[in-house]
């Protein structure tokens, strides 16, 4: 039988001697990760930062609203979140970053709520021009959801632009913006050009950035 997952925290708690002398790591971070919660996801380690280099906020779908009221920001935790990288943390990039096989994708996709997951619809909300879109292309089950899943991380990109903090900072050179998705199984991401809204493999990226500093 599984072990209940609090069993092996306390478990691995109880087994760990308490460490003498442990040093506090640097808190240094560069960037704002705007993740998913999906459990299959481990963003330090999946995407390779190392402790300390990013600040990450994880929600359904990594969804970025747009703020309702620029003038007054949202108060909402996305909107805290990007203050503080960007006004206190002072980080260099902002990234968001959605992944395959998404639940909170594939729940928007198909549609199929009921009162229990009410507050989910709501919150998908957002993504519901997407959604219209993405269906009107056709294509199968499987190829809609990888374009909703894109589609999703270009309106959250776009919705950034929406927060004053973000806004002004790009207009002083203080920070760039990112889209990624990652395949939740091989963990390979791709980046999306900002002026085509286009995805393709940060390592075919990272190549042409590589050849043309060479
Ligand atoms: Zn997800």
């Amino acid at each position: 039988m599984n072990v209940d997952v609090l069993d092996i925290i306390r478990a691995r708690q109880a087994s760990q001697p308490v460490p003498e002398g442990a040093i506090l790591p640097e808190h240094k971070p560069e960037m704002l990760l705007i993740g998913c919660v999906d459990a299959r996801l481990d963003v330090r380690e999946d995407v390779g930062i190392p402790q300390g280099r990013a600040l990450i906020h994880r929600n359904i779908a990594a969804l970025v609203r747009s703020n309702p009221d620029p003038a007054d920001n949202e108060g909402s935790s996305v909107a805290a979140s990007l203050e503080f990288a960007i006004n206190v943390m002072k980080v260099k990039h902002i990234v968001v970053m959605g992944h395959t096989d998404c639940g909170g994708i594939r729940a928007c996709l198909i549609g199929d709520h009921d009162e229990s997951t009410e507050n989910i619809r709501k919150y998908l909300t957002p993504l519901e021009a997407t959604r219209e879109d993405v269906i009107a292309h056709g294509g199968n089950i499987e190829a809609q959801a990888r374009a909703m899943e894109e589609a999703a991380v270009r309106q959250s990109v776009k919705n950034l632009m929406s927060y004053p903090v973000v806004t002004k900072a790009l207009k002083e050179g203080r920070i760039d913006v990112h889209g990624w998705v990652i395949n939740t199984a091989c963990k390979q991401i791709s980046e999306m050009d900002l002026d085509s809204g286009k995805f393709r493999p940060m390592r075919e990226v990272a190549q042409t950035k590589g050849a043309m500093s060479r």
